[in-house]
Parts: C-alpha cells; structure tokens; sequence
C-alpha cells in the first residue's frame, strides 16, 4: 500500500533524517505508534525511526543528539526543535523477570526488527517511499479493529507481562477488540502480571482511565481478572467491577482526570482514607492523592450530614446548607464542586451505594438536589480563614487571652458564621461577636 505521513513539521523534521540516513547508505524507516495513528487518522504525537544504522553510526550522522538508550540501540536525534528517537534494527532475546530483554542482537533486516514488537498494528513502518512495510498484516487488522499479538501470544505475554496491560489499553483507547488467541494468551499468562513494577501498571492504567473510552478498558480489566493479580492491591475483582461498572457509566464524560479516579474509586467503595492508601500504594503523585481524597472526604461529611438531619425535621434545610457549608470549607472549594461535578455523572437510581460512602442525598424527598448545593455554594462570601476580616492575634488581644486551641475553635465558628451569611465580613462586627460568644460560654 502506498501511504503517506500527514504532512507537519514534526513529519517534515523526521523525513529529513531519514533522508540523510539513507544518503550515507542506510535504511530507515516511520515505524510503530506514528504509522498505526496516521492508518487510523488519530492525531500523531511522537515519531519512531527504525534503521540499519548502528548507534555509533547515527551518533556521527547528527552531531546534535543524546544517546537516551544506548544499551537497546536507541539515539534521541534532535532536528528543527524536533526530537525523534532513532532505533537500530533488533532481536530481543532471553527475558528476565518477563519484562526486560536479556540481551539485544542488532540485526540488518528490517523485519526482524518488526517480529520483536508487541502488535500487529504496532508492528509496522515506512520509508519516504510510502511503501508499507507490514509482514504481520498490521493494516488489516487496524481496518477490522483488531488488537493482535506477533507471533505467539501466550509466548509473547510471557516474555513481557506488561503487554498485556499494553493490549487492554490499544484495545481501550482505540475502541478495539482483541483478537480470540491473543485474549486467550492473556488469560494464560495474567499471573506474570506480579512481575510488573507499579508504575509501569499504573502508567497504563492512567491512559485507559483516562482516554475516550473508559469503560471498554474497565471492561476488559474485570473479565480478565490481570489486576488483582498485580504486585499492588488492586481492588477490582471481576465482581467488583461489574458492581461498579452501572456507577461508572458516566465516566468518559468527566473531563478532569482526578475525577474519573474518583469516580472509579467511589465505585469501588472505598472510603476516602481507603482510596488515599490505594493511590499512595499505586504510587501516584500526592496532588493527584489529595485531589481524590479530597473529593471523596466530601462525600463522606455529605452523607454524614444526611445521616445527621433526619427527613422531615423542621429547619431540616437550613441544618443541612450550614453543614454543606462547613463542609466545602473544611475540604476545600474544588474538593467540594469535584462531588457535585460527580455527583452529576452518577446515575441518579444507584444511589446510595454503600451506608459509609453512599450519598443518599438524591434519593430522599426532601434532599437538597444538585443545583441547590451548586446554588449554596455560590453563595458563600469567603472560602478559608485568610479571607476572614479578623485575625488570631486581633481576637486574642480584643478578649485578653492567651492564644490556644481556644483561638481555632473560635475562628473556625467565625469563618463558618460569615461563610453561611449569618454574619458580615466586617472585623468590628466579628470582634463583637467573638466576645459574646467568650461572655456566653463563660
Ligand atoms: P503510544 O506512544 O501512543 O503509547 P506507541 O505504539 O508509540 O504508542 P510506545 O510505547 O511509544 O508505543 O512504543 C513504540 C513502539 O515500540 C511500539 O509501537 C511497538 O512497536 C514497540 N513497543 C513498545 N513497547 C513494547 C513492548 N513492551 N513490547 C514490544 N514492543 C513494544
Ligand atoms: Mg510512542
């Protein structure tokens, strides 16, 4: 098949250093990811060579470039503020621990080098020509949708666990299927997951949570049952997973990543302390670990709320909005928009779905629903105690105490008064206030 590279400046940058690699006598190729997005017209962010050079070779060709992979073969070659990783031809062989190869062959044809890669619709590549290398039928299966290990599956999960979690996301991300062998040798080989380090599992995990189609990956991730078989708890057993799958549903339409980790994690039913752990154990960031957190702490002080306020009571409304008010402040303005953001993305009939972390708010009567919570919120005049018109040291001074955890509690009472409007923003006032309250508790 004839095929051409969309044409770009990263695409124009590439093409010329294939050009010189071909004018000192080598061959070279577009290889991998970039030919499998531009067959499927995806958007193609990164450009693979692959060429008979040697390293040393490559390393004379372009004075400006890093020898990023030495070991397997691989220069980082800069040209036009462009960087393209250029990969001798290779065999891989002996595998320790099913991830790493022991050793690379450097190699002359080009389609050895193509055997060694995971998929078929990875396996193929492309010189200036527009002649399509493809001996795996890459381009057949990138037409019928398919994810196909090269060669043996069983054979081929087995030298790289990792390619399995590799497969579950290609056939996530694209909205693929998985070919019948290449399913099954998954299934045979999912135990070599353990071999896995984390952050290699949850970089993967990441881009399936994370891409246009979700769920397909967390359908997949259930029925294959890979992750509890991981080095990390992953907590996601197929019946786990077909439990939360009816609250996940909306999970592709949350824009902000931190949320679909939340919502996935809220599914799980884990409590917010319990989600905390998991992202630590799974090594993410610790924004990323708050964030969540954070967002289900919400859901937590939410339900207590509700839990607190019985259906009915008189004043049962106003009770409420200062506890959604105290809540926001106690975890913050994002934490508290990121429930209700979430809140929105779950169906309205599965909720509650446990008595510690369910939100029962919309299934009772008279419960506040989401545009009164957005609308009580919005309200507010002030979101945390810098904003609030009176300082520690002005209380102290104005009741001549020392300051202690006294000062706190009152602040806190101070901050939550003037966040729910039952007092004004004003340091005289809030003086005023503060010594009645000394007076009354005296
Ligand atoms: P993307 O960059 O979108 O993740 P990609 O296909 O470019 O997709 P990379 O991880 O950048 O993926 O790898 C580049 C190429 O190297 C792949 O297309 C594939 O041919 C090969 N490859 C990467 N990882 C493996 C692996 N674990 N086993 C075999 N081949 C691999
Ligand atoms: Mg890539």
């Amino acid at each position: 098949m004839e095929w051409t590279m969309a044409p770009s400046g990263m695409a124009e940058a590439a093409g010329g250093v294939i050009s010189a690699l071909l004018a000192h006598g080598h061959e070279a190729y577009f290889v991998g990811g970039c030919i499998r997005d531009e067959l499927l017209g995806r958007p193609v962010h990164d450009i693979d060579l692959t060429t008979s050079a040697l390293p040393g070779e490559v390393m004379d060709i372009f004075p400006r470039c890093v020898p990023t992979g030495l070991a397997h073969g691989t220069i980082t070659v800069l040209q036009n503020g462009w960087s393209f990783e250029v990969t001798t031809y290779r065999t891989e062989s002996a595998y320790t621990d099913h991830r790493r190869p022991g050793h690379v062959l450097f190699v002359s044809d080009v389609k050895e080098d193509l055997r060694r890669r995971d998929f078929t619709i990875n396996a193929m590549c492309c010189g200036p020509d527009g002649i399509l290398v493809d001996p795996f039928g890459g381009e057949e299966d990138s037409r019928r949708r398919l994810v196909r290990c090269v060669g043996d599956a069983e054979e081929r999960f087995d030298e790289d666990a990792l390619r399995m979690l590799r497969c579950v996301r290609f056939a996530s991300v694209l909205d693929f299927s998985i070919a019948k062998n290449t399913w099954r040798g998954l299934l045979r080989q999912r135990d070599k997951l353990a071999h896995i380090a984390v952050e290699r599992v949850r970089a993967e995990l990441d881009r399936i949570v994370l891409g246009p189609h979700p769920q397909r990956g967390l359908g997949l991730l259930a029925r294959s049952g890979l992750l509890p078989r991981g080095k990390a708890p992953f907590p996601w057993t197929g019946s786990d997973m077909a439990a939360a799958a009816a609250l996940t549903a909306g999970i592709g339409d949350l824009q902000d990543a931190r949320l679909r980790w939340a919502l996935l994690l809220h599914a799980l039913k884990r409590s917010a302390g319990e989600a905390d752990e998991l992202l630590r154990a799974w090594t993410f960031p610790g924004a990323t670990r708050s964030a969540v957190a954070g967002v289900l702490r919400v859901r937590e002080a939410w339900s207590a709320a509700l839990a607190q306020v019985p259906p009915g009571e008189p004043g049962g409304t106003e009770a409420l909005r200062r506890r959604w008010i105290a809540a926001v402040l106690a975890h913050g303005q994002s934490a508290a928009e990121g429930w209700l953001t979430l809140l929105s993305a779950l169906p309205q009939a599965a909720v509650p779905v446990a008595p510690d972390c369910g939100a029962p708010a919309v299934q009772r009567p008279d419960a506040p629903d989401l545009p009164m919570l957005r609308s009580w919120t919005a309200a507010m005049p002030l979101h945390k105690l810098a904003e609030l018109a009176v300082t520690g040291k002005e209380l102290a001074d104005a009741l001549e105490k020392r300051p202690g955890p006294w000062l706190g509690v009152l602040l806190q009472s101070l901050l939550l008064a003037v966040a729910a409007g039952e007092l004004p923003n004003n340091n005289q006032l809030l003086l005023l206030e503060a010594k009645r309250m000394d007076r009354d508790e005296q």
